[in-house]
């Protein structure tokens, strides 16, 4: 296997033993349902005083941005929180190159931390509708870019919550 490698499994991302997981964010970093209420919760609140401290001082984190906080009581040593677009049909060109710059953000802000391996959930494809397949082509090209350019990231594990997304990267993967 190469030493940079992407790798996909089913599951739930705030298990994970990697240096830092990413969540799937809303723009004023309040915490939501989906990943972002999973990572809230089994984190604890220190994520949270974290998240209210940025709002204070930067009024939180533009869609397509990324940000980044401590992990509390998850196994991750840092979370970075990105926002993803809320999908717009008449909007393709601006849906995927946000969508691409949440990636491109978050791993550019884990070499800033020098970290190893990451794990991203599907972002944008839950409550914010993206569609599927169009997202995971949009994840793994701006990955491999991210991989390719020079940086502390070795390992990077897209955490597929539902089937249909585990399917989906696994078919791209192999
Ligand atoms: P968004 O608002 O960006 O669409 P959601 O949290 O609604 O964010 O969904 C993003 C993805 O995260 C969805 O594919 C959803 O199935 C997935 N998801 C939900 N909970 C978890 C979890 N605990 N671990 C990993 N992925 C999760």
């Amino acid at each position: 296997m190469d030493k940079k490698h992407i790798e996909c499994i089913r599951g739930d991302i705030t298990k994970l033993e990697v240096d830092v997981i990413v969540n799937a964010a809303n723009i004023k970093l309040i915490g939501g349902g989906g990943v972002d209420g999973a990572i809230h919760r089994a984190g604890g609140p220190e994520i949270m005083y974290e998240c209210d401290r940025i709002r204070q001082e930067k009024g939180g984190c533009p869609t397509g941005e990324a940000v980044y906080t401590r992990a509390g009581n998850l196994p991750a040593k840092y979370v970075i929180h990105t926002v993803g677009p809320v999908y717009d049909h008449s909007s393709p060109d601006r849906n995927r190159r946000l969508l691409d710059s949440c990636y491109r953000s978050s791993m550019s802000l884990a070499k800033q931390l020098k970290m190893k391996s990451i794990a991203f959930p599907n972002i944008s494809t839950g409550v914010y509708g993206y569609p599927k397949e169009a997202a995971a082509h949009v994840a793994l090209e701006a990955l491999g870019r991210a991989l390719q350019e020079p940086g502390s990231i070795e390992r990077v594990v897209v955490v597929c919550f539902d089937e249909e997304n585990y399917d989906l990267y696994r078919a791209l993967l192999t």
